[in-house]
């Protein structure tokens, strides 16, 4: 569990402060946020901590270099944003090292996650030069109906620590792409990625004002200042559900256009003609990456009988093999959770299981010793009703069912309030199509533990969210409709 690189450089030389109005400034209180290496629990490093009023003062910059931004070339857009991609490509080592060290996730994901998050720009930066809108002759053949998509205005984003680079790239991308201007509030726990970011956005030629990142411990408060100011028009936000409720009666009140992406639930499904080498290496990446903290993690294995057994012991095996450790030796393959409150979490949620009387196949109680670590999990004989099975683990635990027939695991599966990602395995593929139709979600992996793609709308149905984030979706986020009756 030893550290193999000296932590404090890599701290030293990243950017702690409140970015608005393309300056670098302390809070204007003073107050601060400690930020925790969850993999000894000690401090990092404490990063400002953004009053009501760094709030509302970013908002006016933002507001105020709205126009000039949404009057530059999308030529110009693109370039930087392109420029921007280069950048994180380039200081990709430097950027995992810091996502390692503020969230605890392994350098291997880390990497991934950097290069997932790079991409975003890129594809932003060649979206943003796309022509919107259209032009049709209206029914009555009297006139022209014209539609332009605008930029939406002022846009706040609120982000988690789970993937503290790539949620706040795939909401800048697509709102600087559309030409808005935008205020980040990172999460508490990972601020220091988000403000290396932004550092970047600022090489990359992003005008001052255009971008503002604010980290603050007084989320509520903060953001709800800005979402009662008249000149922000748009929240997108990703996060808890309980959060995202909480927040869309917030934005109801001024009926700012809200953007969620929200928890998951995502059950994993293995027909008994499944390629088991496949279905266990897709569960694997499934569980594993990021240690389970994913909103797209499998949460639920449902597995058809003749296999279960088969399955089980060849999941258990995998799981049992990972190297746990602090996310920065490159031997380590399971990083710790992001904070002790995560770990109690998926320790309380395993106990409950085990009470009711599941057995665990590997792992099955917390390590001792410092940081927030918890080993990979594996329980069989799940029974129904297990909460395990209906709230998000976030942790490296996988419950495995039971099921016999195939209508049996898409009620199983769609009996949540959540429908964000659906997993399938089998090799037929008409069934993996048909099952996938009527699983009730947003995305779905077909004999694959990824989803993730820049290039496509990523989000949930239910409880999962609204409206879609990447591809062209994600763009039009970012904008509204303009329609003009045109007569000539
Ligand atoms: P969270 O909801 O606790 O926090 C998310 C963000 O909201 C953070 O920046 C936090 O500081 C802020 N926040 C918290 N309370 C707030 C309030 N009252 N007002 C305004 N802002 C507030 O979520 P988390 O623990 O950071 O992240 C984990 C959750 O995020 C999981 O549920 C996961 O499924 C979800 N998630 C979803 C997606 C997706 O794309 N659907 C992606 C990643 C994570």
């Amino acid at each position: 569990m030893s550290a193999v690189i000296d932590l404090k450089p890599m701290v030293r030389s990243t950017p702690i402060d409140l970015f608005i109005g393309g300056s670098w400034r302390p809070a204007t209180d003073g107050q601060r946020i400690p930020v925790l290496n969850p993999a000894t629990g000690a401090e990092l490093v404490s990063v400002a901590s953004g009053s009501v009023d760094d709030g509302l003062a970013a908002v006016t910059a933002a507001y105020e270099t709205g126009p000039g931004w949404a009057a530059t070339a999308p030529r110009t857009r693109a370039e930087i944003l392109r420029r921007a991609f280069e950048l994180m490509t380039e200081r990709a080592e430097q950027l995992a090292v810091l996502i390692v060290l503020e969230n605890g996730k392994i350098l291997a994901d880390a990497r991934s996650e950097v290069a997932y998050a790079a991409e975003f720009f890129r594809w932003y930066a060649e979206e943003a030069v796309r022509g919107l809108g259209s032009v049709q002759t209206a029914p009555s053949g009297r006139n022209r109906i014209m539609v332009m998509r605008q930029p939406i205005g002022v846009s706040v984003l609120v982000t988690p620590w789970n993937f503290p680079a790539a949620m706040a790239t795939r909401k800048i991308g697509p709102a600087l792409a559309a030409g808005c201007t935008v205020v980040l509030k990172p999460a508490s726990e990972t601020p220091l990625t988000a403000l290396a970011i932004a550092e970047i956005l600022a090489e990359a030629g992003v005008p001052a004002g255009v971008v503002n990142v604010l980290p603050s411990c007084r989320s509520g408060p903060v953001v709800r200042a800005m979402l009662d100011d008249l000149r922000v028009r748009k929240l997108s936000f990703t996060g808890s559900t309980e959060v995202g409720r909480r927040l869309l009666t917030v934005a109801a009140d001024s009926v700012v256009s809200s953007s969620m992406e929200l928890g998951g639930n995502a059950p994993f499904l293995v027909f008994a003609d499944a390629d088991l080498d496949t279905a266990v290496r897709a569960a694997m990446v499934a569980k594993m990456r990021n240690g389970g903290e994913a909103c797209t993690a499998a949460n639920r294995f449902y597995v058809q009988r003749p296999v279960v057994e088969q399955f089980t012991r060849r999941l258990a095996c995998e799981m049992g093999d990972l190297r746990l450790g602090s996310g920065l030796d490159e031997r380590v393959q399971l990083g710790p959770l992001v904070n002790a409150e995560s770990r109690q979490k998926v320790a309380r949620l395993v106990d409950e299981t085990m009470d009711m009387g599941a057995t665990a196949r590997t792992g099955g109680s917390p390590v001792d010793g410092q940081g927030f670590f918890y080993p990979a999990t594996v329980l069989a004989d799940v029974p129904p009703g297990a909460p395990v099975l209906s709230e998000e683990i976030f942790g490296p635990v996988a419950p495995v069912v039971a099921f016999d027939t195939e209508a049996e695991a898409i009620e199983l599966a769609n009996d949540t309030v959540y429908g964000l990602v659906s997993y399938v395995c089998t090799s037929d593929l008409t069934r993996g199509l048909r099952v996938a139709e009527a699983l009730d979600c947003g995305m779905v992996g077909l004999n694959r533990g990824v989803v993730s793609d820049p290039a496509a709308p990523f989000g949930g149905t239910k409880q999962s969210g609204l409206g879609r984030e990447g591809g062209h979706e994600g763009l039009l986020e970012f904008t509204e409709s303009k329609y003009i009756a045109v007569q000539w």
